[in-house]
């Protein structure tokens, strides 16, 4: 508390003071010391009118303790004002921080899967030229999920999906990565030595494949791979990638597992491109012909019937076998008018040789699942058969399982509808693909061809007698003919002949001949048949 004096003389002995200052005019401020030897701040003013002095005097103790109390409140305040503004801050700047992470996340990885996407990738690629001097992508591709999709639906697939992305990242190791590239592709980039990759692929491969079941469902998983190396074979990563995609096509194409990118698969592909421009020309320029190849009643070893085959040659590619572009004609949607030019001369060809040799034996006739599954299919054949005047029982439809794994429920209706009328359906290549002895039982086909690769082994790999035996036991429980491709040699005729197979077809009987030369083998093998 200040002191307070009103007094028209000073009271107060203040020795120290100069009186001027007391009675100077106007407000007087100046330090005394007082008895105790505390120093005093005094403020004074003089009223000349009423010769009366204020005079106010505060100890400087008291006036720090002041200043130090009010001091220390400003010093909090400021204190605490920042605190309250650092916290603010932090706490909006975590949530902004967690805010971009996320978006950044979520910029960065597939939804689904959670794996790294194709944004990712883009981003890394200069790390990685920078980091590893040597590395290999591998561009993975699940088999058949179309089909998967379309037979058990999206969410199922999805299923799928992220077990096949834990799987993928189980095998990555340090320094590796798997990204989601879109659908069921993935890419992994790996600083392994190149000579290590071979075996890398194999292990995703066997990792990959291993049993899933989903919903009750299940599958075997399978994946294809193809590899490149930079910078062995690009220096950039899109072409990298781009050379790694080459490797898958062609794996797929060659039905091999994985498969290391090489220049030859530029030519490859170049080839392939060149087979694409022509093939669409091909069928107006009337390039394609039909050969027959004679299949043989394995008891009287007399002609049953003949499977045409269909051969192109080419102006300026030369001669292309059938395995290097009916795919193609598949992928540009060639196939159909191939496969109405294929029906149409075969039954033509096949009447031709029936007049000739008075036979009549059963035409066989390719078609590829997609020409089946268009629409009117049915209708197109019967068209074509009303046409060339050829009867319909005496036609057999082959088709091949990757047809049920295309669409199943349309496959069964236009395989039925064939049987309808008097059609008959056989399952090619049996054995090669996902089909089970048992699924057959619901199938509308009559006749089974089993696949010539174990028919070439029978002799060789018991495994594979056991596997033909035990489907000419089943196929004859289920009533079906059997027919066994490529047979080339005696043992294998007395082999088949013994385990009750129908009919049998190769080299050991013809090559596919024209019909001139089928005519001519007819009446070689029958000469009591012949016309003339
Ligand atoms: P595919 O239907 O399995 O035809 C059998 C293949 O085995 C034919 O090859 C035939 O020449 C060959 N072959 C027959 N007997 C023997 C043998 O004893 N030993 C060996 N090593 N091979 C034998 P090709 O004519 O080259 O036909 C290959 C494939 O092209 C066919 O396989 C078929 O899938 C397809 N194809 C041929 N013609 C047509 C067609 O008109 N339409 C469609 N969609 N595909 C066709
Ligand atoms: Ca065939
Ligand atoms: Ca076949």
């Amino acid at each position: 508390m200040p002191e307070w004096y009103y007094s028209p003389v000073p009271t107060i002995a203040f020795t120290q003071i100069n009186h001027l200052n007391l009675y100077s005019p106007g407000i007087n401020i100046f330090d005394v010391v007082n008895r105790k030897h505390q120093k005093l701040l005094v403020l004074s003013e003089y009223n000349r009118q009423f010769n009366y002095v204020t005079v106010t005097t505060v100890s400087y103790d008291r006036l720090y303790q002041n200043l130090y109390d009010q001091l220390n409140y400003f010093i909090l305040g400021i204190v605490l004002f920042y605190l309250f503004t650092l916290f603010f801050y932090i706490i909006n700047h975590k949530r902004d921080q967690r805010m971009t992470n996320e978006l950044v996340w979520s910029a960065n990885h597939d939804v689904l899967t959670k794996l790294p996407n194709r944004y990712f990738l883009k981003h890394k690629t200069e790390d990685w030229n920078e980091k590893h001097r040597r590395y290999s992508a591998l561009f993975m591709d699940l088999n058949n999920f179309k089909s998967i999709n379309d037979n058990y639906g999206h969410p199922f697939g999805d299923k799928l999906l992220v077990i096949i992305a834990q799987r993928l990242s189980s095998v990555m190791e340090k320094h590796d990565y798997v990204i989601r590239q879109g659908g069921d592709e993935f890419i992994a980039l790996t600083p392994k030595p190149f000579d290590n990759i071979g075996k890398f692929a194999r292990h995703i491969i066997h990792i990959v494949s291993e049993v899933v079941i989903i919903d009750n469902i299940t599958l075997y998983p399978k994946i294809t791979i193809g590899i490149a190396h930079y910078p062995k074979d690009a220096d950039t990563l899109d072409i990298l990638l781009s050379k790694a995609d080459m490797a898958l096509y062609k794996a797929k194409e060659n039905k091999l597992n994985f498969l290391e990118y090489s220049t030859s698969l530029d030519e490859a592909s170049k080839k392939r491109l060149d087979i694409e421009l022509e093939l669409r020309k091909a069928v107006k320029n009337d390039e394609f012909y039909m050969l027959l190849q004679p299949q043989m009643n394995a008891s009287t070893l007399q002609i049953e019937g003949v499977e045409a085959l269909i051969r192109w040659q080419n102006p300026k590619l030369g001669f292309i076998p059938p395995d290097q572009f009916i795919n193609i004609a598949e992928e540009i949607a060639e196939i159909c008018e191939i496969g109405q030019f294929a029906l149409r001369r075969a039954c033509l060809m096949v009447i031709n040789v029936w007049n000739e040799t008075n036979t009549s034996f059963t035409l066989s006739v390719n078609a590829s699942a997609d020409e089946l599954l268009q629409e009117n299919y049915v209708d197109q054949v019967l068209m074509i058969l009303d046409e060339t005047g050829f009867p319909n029982h005496k036609l057999i439809i082959e088709v091949t399982e990757s047809l049920l794994i295309h669409d199943v429920r349309k496959a069964k209706d236009v395989l039925t509808n064939l049987r309808l009328e008097g059609i008959g359906v056989s399952l090619d290549d049996f054995g090669t693909g996902y089909s089970s002895l048992s699924m057959l039982k619901g199938l509308p086909v009559t006749e089974l061809k089993i696949d010539q690769s174990f028919i070439a082994d029978m002799m060789i790999e018991r495994q594979n007698l056991l596997l033909v035996r035990s489907i000419l036991t089943l196929g004859n429980l289920l009533e079906l003919k059997i027919v066994a491709e490529g047979v080339e040699e005696e043992a294998q005729v007395f082999e088949l002949q013994n385990s009750d197979c129908s009919i049998l077809q190769g080299y050991y009987f013809a090559k596919p001949i024209t019909d001139k030369e089928l005519v001519t083998f007819i009446q070689d093998s029958n000469p009591e048949n012949t016309s003339n």
